[in-house]
């Protein structure tokens, strides 16, 4: 192929190559020719070590573009809505990540991202909601119940504006919802977004509320890195403890026994100290 190609471009650039055609054409054609399987080489051994890296860091990957995807819906709003992302927070048992939080006269709205494909079902009260992707399942957390207690960790933070906290779950266009939830739970697709923040029309915070609720944020957000490993690593200690606590039949949220029960969609697990403690799971492994 290359050669009859690289004629016709040698052609076209004939300032150039007029001279000694007849000499160098076998040379350079030759001379091209060669780099042009070294690239081909080269092409298949750069797109195979993507490919491994893709595999390697698939979830890190996608949640990265997940997150930037937000973040650019976000900065769709208008100035009455001040931004803030991926938001470390103290808690009394360590730290939060809240994906986004925006302050605006209508409420704040903390926003949790979830960037699933497949099928996800869950309910407002189950402990854990499922992902099912080309028939394999996986489970996840309640998005709903994670998103609650991200409020009230803020609410601590920011007191005396309880009642105007928005918590809103976002999945990605990926994600099919096959949940039968209420719409005050605000569990709504990405390209919703925007129409969901700004259905909130009543103004309810002051511009004095505004930049005080604004400030504090500033201020107890943690930002240095230290932290953030830090917060990373235990979120994975607690995960592994939950994944344990359930493994051994204890409840993870209230630590009485887990015991079987039978529902409407057949039996699953759940803890003993209900209705108290609404912990819900499908297995035990
Ligand atoms: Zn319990």
């Amino acid at each position: 192929m290359g050669c009859h190609h690289r004629w016709q471009l040698l052609n076209y650039n004939n300032n150039l190559y007029r001279f000694g055609i007849d000499n160098n054409f076998t040379y350079i054609c030759n001379k091209t020719s060669s780099m042009g399987i070294t690239l081909q080489i080269s092409i298949v051994i750069f797109m195979a070590i993507v490919a491994i890296i893709l595999r390697i860091y698939h979830a890190r990957i996608i949640g990265y573009w997940g997150e930037k995807k937000t973040v650019t819906l976000l900065s769709f709003l208008n100035e009455k809505y001040k931004v803030y992302n991926d938001v470390l927070i103290p808690r009394s048992n360590g730290t939060s990540q809240i994906d986004h939080i925006v302050v605006s006269p209508y409420g704040i709205f903390v926003i949790e991202t979830k960037n699933y494909k497949g099928w996800i079902f869950g309910s407002p009260n189950s402990y854990k909601w499922t992902q099912n992707i080309y028939g394999k399942k996986y489970e996840l957390y309640n998005p709903i119940t994670h998103n609650i207690g991200h409020i009230t960790a803020l609410k601590r933070l920011i007191p005396g504006h309880e009642d105007y906290f928005i918590s809103i779950i976002v999945f990605s266009m990926h994600a099919s919802l096959k949940t039968n939830i209420d719409k005050e739970y605000n569990v709504i697709k990405s390209w919703e977004l925007i129409s969901k923040i700004r259905s909130y029309k009543k103004e309810v915070l002051l511009e004095n509320d505004i930049s005080e609720i604004c400030s504090k944020i500033e201020q107890f957000r943690i930002i240095d890195k230290e932290s953030k490993k830090e917060h990373v690593r235990r979120t994975k200690e607690e995960s592994n403890r939950k994944k344990h606590s359930v493994q051994n039949g204890i409840c993870p949220i209230c630590g009485a026994t887990i015991v079987r029960r039978t529902g409407k969609y057949g039996s699953f697990y759940g803890c003993s100290n209900y209705p108290k403690c609404k912990f819900t799971a499908k297995t035990l492994s």
